[in-house]
C-alpha cells in the first residue's frame, strides 16, 4: 500500500474519539436479515450519521451507495468515507465461469481478465471492496464452496490467487487503487477452510505446522506479495483454536512474519462465533480474542463496537492496537481515493454485461472446459450434422451461472445449450427434450447424435451447499442410460460445481465434457467446444474420485510405508480398496484434446546443484518439447512436479511447481522451459515459528501432461 497518506491518517486518528475508532472497525450490512428498507438499514444510516461505521456491505448501485456515502460524509462529525464490500465472486453484471472451472484453464489470464471485468463492472456500482479471491486449498469435492476455490493445489491456486488480485487491484504497490475501473480485493478465508472435516462447512480443522505451510498459506503469502488490500478470516477452528482468535496465524504468520500492511476483516458474524465455538465466554471476550489476535474489522456482529472501550478501560486491548486497526482501515480508505472522491459516477454506471464483457466470458469459459472422454472422436460435432437432440434438465437451462454469480445472475439470464447449439448447426434439425425419460429416448433414437446435458443446479454448491453424495442427482443417471440404450452416439455435458462421482454410464458415453458452472455465456461457450470452433485445453484441478468413499483422494498426498505392488516399488503411494478399482476416476491435471500431443522427456541445466547456489538464488532450467502431432490446432498444459525422495519429512508424491497452457498448430513443436528455484525445491518444517529447508539429495523432477505423468529426471541437492 501507499505510504504518502500516512500524515493525514495520523492527523485524523489524532482526532478521532475512541467511540469512532470503534466505529471504524465496525461493518454493517446494508438489507441485513431484517430486509430492504427497515431494521437492519436504519440501524446502518444511523451508525453512518452518528460516525460510528467503517464499511458496509451487501450495498451496490451508484445512487444507493451515493445516498448512504452523502450521510456519511456530510452528516458525521469527521465526515469519514465509508468502504462499500460486495462479494463480486467471478462476476458483477457479466459472471465468468466459477473459480474452480477458471482454475480448470490453467491460464492465470482468465482469472485476471474476469477480475478486471468484474472490477470495472463494480466500481462503477459504487462497490469498491470485493471479497474475492477465496483462494482456499481443498481435498473435499463434498464442500460446496470447491467451486469458489481453485481446487487441490496450492501452486495453482497461487498463480490464480495473484492474477485475481492484479486483476482487481492493479500493482502489488497500490498506486492504481484509486482509478475508476479498480477494487480493493480479499484474500480469504484466512486460513484452512478447505480442511473442514468431512466437508461439512464451517468444520473442525486440525493441521500440522507443515501442512498448514505446506499446503493452506501459499495462496496467501502469493497474495500478500501481490499486494492484496484485506484478508478475510475464516469461520473454522485450526488445532483448537479459532480462526478468528488465532494470534499464530494472524499476528504471527500474516502480520509479523510476512509484514501484511493491509487488514483482517472476520467473516460474516465470526467474532461472535467465538462464542459458540467455546472459545469465548461472552461478547466481550470474544471482541478482545479477536482484536487481540490481529483481527482488524468486524463484520456484522458488533462486539468490538459494543465492548471496545470497556476492554480498553479495563487494559484488556491497548489503544495501539486499537490505533493500529483504525490505521489500517484508513490508509486503506485513501488508498482507494474516497476523501477525494466518495461518491460514484451515477451517470457512468456500466448497468449491463457489454458486448465485450460477455466476449471475454465465453472466452473464458471455453478455456476452462474439460474433455474427459471421446471415444472415436465423436467431437468435435459436424456443425452440418442432419439431426441433433438436446436433452437433459440442464439442455435449456438459462441458470448456468453458478454459485455467487454476482448481482447479475439475477437480472441475465446465461445462454442455453439449446439455443447455443441451434445457433451453431442452422442446418441441424435440432429436437429437444428436458428431463421427460420418454420424450428423451424418443428424441435421442430419432438423431444422428444426443447432447444431453446433466448436473447441479446452482444451488448444489457454494456456501454451506455440501454433499453427502456427490454422484448425478437423482434421475439423471437413469436419463443417461437410457440414451444409451438406443445405441447411437451421445456426449453428456456437465454442469457443475463441484467433481462428481461419474457412475458406470461413462462408460458407455461416447463423450463427456465437463463444462462447470459456465457463467452468462455458458451455452455459446459449450457450443464452441462441442462443434470445434474452440479445441478443449483445460485441465481438471481436482481429483475425480470413484466414490464418495475414497475422499479424501487428492494427487499430492504422501507415500505409504507400504508398496501395494511389491513387483513395481515405485508405485509406493498406492494404498486400495478391497471393493474399488485403484485410483481416482481421473486424475489432477488430466484432461483430453481434439489433436494429440507429444511431449519430450525433461531435461536438465544441470544434474546437481548445491544447496548453497539455491540460497543465493541460483536455479536449474527444466525444458521439454512438446509437439502436436495430430490435424487440428490445439492447446496442451504442460506440468511440472517434483518429488524428494528422501527429507527430513515425508514429503507428497508429486508436487505442482509449474505449468504452462501452449496453443500449437498442427505438426508444430515448441520448448517450454520452467525455472526451478529453493522455493520450489524446499518445504516448510513443522516449526511453528516459520522454518523453510532446502535438505541435501536426490529430487525427481517430473514433467508431461497430468499428474500421473511418469516422465522424470533426478535432481541432486548437494
Ligand atoms: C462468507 C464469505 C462472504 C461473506 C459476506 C460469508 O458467509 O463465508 O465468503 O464474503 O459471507 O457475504
Amino acid at each position: 500500500m501507499l505510504r504518502a497518506y500516512e500524515d493525514k491518517v495520523k492527523d485524523l486518528l489524532g482526532r478521532m474519539t475512541v467511540q469512532e475508532k470503534l466505529g471504524q472497525i465496525q461493518q454493517l450490512t446494508w438489507t441485513g436479515d431484517t430486509g430492504p428498507g427497515g431494521g437492519q438499514t436504519e440501524q446502518t444510516e444511523a451508525a453512518a450519521r452518528a460516525g460510528l461505521l467503517g464499511s458496509v456491505l451487501n450495498i451496490h448501485g451508484a445512487r444507493s451507495s451515493n445516498s448512504l456515502q452523502r450521510i456519511a460524509v456530510e452528516e458525521s462529525r469527521l465526515g469519514i468515507p465509508l468502504l462499500f464490500g460486495l462479494d463480486v465472486i467471478h462476476g458483477f453484471w457479466t459472471a465468468f465461469p466459477i473459480p474452480l472451472a477458471q482454475a480448470s484453464s490453467f491460464d492465470p489470464e482468465v482469472a485476471r481478465r474476469d477480475a478486471e471485468v468484474s472490477a470495472k463492472e463494480a466500481r462503477s456500482e459504487g462497490v469498491r471492496w470485493t471479497f474475492s479471491p477465496m483462494m482456499d486449498v481443498t481435498h473435499e469435492p463434498r464442500w460446496g464452496r470447491i467451486a469458489e476455490s481453485c481446487g487441490e493445489d496450492p501452486c495453482l491456486s497461487a498463480a490464480f490467487a495473484v492474477a485475481k488480485v492484479q486483476g482487481y487491484q492493479g500493482p502489488a504497490d497500490g498506486s492504481e487503487l484509486s482509478r475508476m475501473d479498480r477494487i480493493a480485493a480479499c484474500a480469504k478465508h484466512f486460513v484452512a477452510y478447505g480442511g473442514a472435516e468431512g466437508g461439512r462447512d464451517y468444520n473442525t480443522v486440525d493441521v500440522s505446522e507443515q501442512r498448514l505451510r505446506n499446503l493452506y498459506l501459499p495462496p496467501f503469502k502469493a497474495a500478500v506479495d501481490a499486494g492484496v488490500a484485506t484478508v478475510m478470516a475464516a469461520f473454522n477452528t485450526i488445532g483448537g483454536v479459532p480462526a478468528h482468535g488465532n494470534a499464530h496465524t494472524m499476528n504471527s504468520v500474516l502480520k509479523e512474519e510476512w509484514g501484511f500492511k493491509g487488514f483482517v476483516v472476520s467473516d460474516y458474524t465470526g467474532v461472535e462465533e467465538l462464542i459458540a465455538h467455546g472459545f469465548a465466554e461472552d461478547g466481550a471476550e470474544a471482541a478482545r480474542l479477536a482484536l487481540t489476535s490481529g483481527l482488524d474489522m468486524e463484520m456484522v456482529s458488533t462486539n468490538v463496537a459494543v465492548h471496545g472501550e470497556a476492554l480498553l478501560s479495563d487494559g484488556l486491548i491497548t489503544m495501539e492496537r486499537l490505533d493500529d486497526a483504525v490505521t489500517r482501515i484508513l490508509q486503506l480508505k485513501f488508498d482507494l481515493g474516497l476523501f477525494d472522491d466518495p461518491y460514484s459516477d451515477e451517470s457512468a454506471a456500466v448497468a449491463e454485461p457489454t458486448a465485450a464483457a460477455r466476449a471475454a466470458s465465453r472466452e473464458s469459459a471455453a478455456r476452462s472446459m474439460v474433455l474427459l472422454r471421446n471415444e472415436g472422436s465423436v467431437l468435435p460435432l459436424s456443425p452440418v450434422a442432419g439431426s441433433i437432440a438436446v436433452v437433459g434438465p440442464f439442455a435449456d437451462s438459462t441458470r448456468l451461472h453458478g454459485t455467487w454469480a454476482g448481482p447479475g445472475a439475477s437480472r441475465f439470464p446465461s445462454v442455453s445449450v439449446l439455443d447455443a447449439v441451434r445457433e451453431a448447426a442452422p442446418g441441424a434439425k435440432v429436437t429437444h427434450a428436458g428431463q421427460d425419460l420418454t420424450q428423451a429416448v424418443a428424441a435421442a433414437a430419432a438423431a444422428e447424435v444426443t447432447v444431453v446435458v446433466v448436473g447441479e443446479d446452482p444451488e448444489l454448491s457454494g456456501e454451506a451447499a455440501v454433499r453427502s453424495d456427490i454422484g448425478l442427482p437423482a434421475g439423471q443417471e437413469e436419463l443417461i442410460a437410457a440414451v444409451a440404450a438406443t445405441g447411437k452416439p451421445f456426449v453428456v455435458v456437465l454442469v457443475n460445481g463441484r467433481p462428481l462421482v461419474l457412475g458406470d454410464w461413462l462408460e458407455s458415453a461416447t463423450a463427456v465434457l465437463e463444462a462447470w458452472h459456465p457463467g452468462i455465456e455458458a451455452g455459446h461457450a459449450v457450443a464452441d467446444v462441442l462443434f470445434g470452433a474452440v479445441n478443449p485445453g483445460g485441465k481438471l484441478p481436482v481429483t475425480f474420485p470413484r466414490a464418495v468413499g475414497q475422499i479424501p483422494l487428492y494427487y499430492n498426498h504422501e507415500s505409504t510405508g507400504r508398496p501395494y505392488d511389491p513387483a513395481r516399488p515405485e508405485e509406493k503411494f498406492v494404498s486400495k480398496y478391497l471393493d474399488l478399482a485403484d485410483g481416482p476416476r481421473f486424475p489432477f491435471g488430466y484432461g483430453l484434446s481434439y489433436t494429440t500431443f507429444a511431449v519430450s522427456r525433461p531435461q536438465l541445466s544441470q544434474q546437481s546443484i548445491a544447496r548453497e547456489a539455491l540460497e543465493r538464488g541460483e536455479t536449474v532450467e527444466v525444458s521439454l518439447t512438446v509437439t502436436n502431432t495430430g490435424d487440428r490446432a490445439g492447446d496442451e498444459v504442460v506440468q511440472l512436479y517434483v518429488h524428494d525422495v528422501a527429507a527430513s519429512i515425508a514429503q507428497p508424491v508429486r508436487r505442482l511447481r509449474g505449468f504452462e497452457r501452449v496453443t500449437l498448430e498442427p505438426g508444430r513443436s515448441t520448448t517450454v522451459s520452467f525455472r526451478l528455484g529453493a522455493q520450489d525445491l524446499g518445504f516448510w518444517t513443522n516449526d511453528p515459528a516459520g522454518t523453510f529447508t532446502i535438505e541435501r539429495g536426490r529430487t525427481d523432477v517430473y514433467t508431461g501432461t497430468s499428474s500421473t505423468t511418469r516422465d522424470c529426471c533426478p535432481l541432486t541437492v548437494v
